[in-house]
């Protein structure tokens, strides 16, 4: 989850009109669809339509105008989800190495002798699977490394 503010970039603002693109449809998709807050003169999607098309030229990284971003807070409230943040099985890896499953040896050996995929199997069976941070693990040579931390009895 993250905040819109008036400083955001041009990446974030697209991410936040993503996440917001649903609620310019109406509910029960009979309704009529809503009108925008900052213009009435317009719906909801027509507004969304205005912003994206604002920010859409530019590079993820560049600033966009505060007075875009104040509207844009305006018409659906400053909460996003950034979806780059929390989708947690992308970015599945090793604490200690960085790696993913499919790229640490063990976990391809022992995945192809159960007839699975190295996530999978380090979802299922590695023990230190969301017990240090969630969605990550230790692989076995950085565990050791690491002194073999505890693993907490109600994570485990
Ligand atoms: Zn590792």
């Amino acid at each position: 989850m993250a905040d819109l503010t008036e400083h955001s970039t041009a990446g974030e603002a697209k991410n936040f009109l993503f996440y917001h693109m649903n609620s310019t449809k109406a509910v029960d998709g009979v309704s009529e669809i809503p009108r925008s807050t900052v213009n009435s003169s317009l719906t909801k999607e027509q507004a969304w339509n205005v912003f994206f098309g604002a920010i859409m030229k530019k590079e993820d990284s560049e600033p966009i105008h505060y007075l875009a971003l104040r509207n844009m807070i305006r018409e659906f409230g400053s909460y996003y989800e950034d979806e780059a943040a929390s989708c947690g099985n992308n970015h599945m890896t090793c604490i200690g190495c960085g790696l993913p499953p499919d790229q640490i040896e063990e976990y391809i050996e022992m995945a192809r002798e159960e007839g699975t995929t190295p996530e999978q199997f380090v979802m299922s069976e590695e023990g230190t699977y969301n017990a240090f941070e969630p969605g990550r693990f230790y692989c076995t040579s950085c565990y050791v490394n690491a002194d073999m931390p505890i693993i907490g009895e109600d994570s485990a």
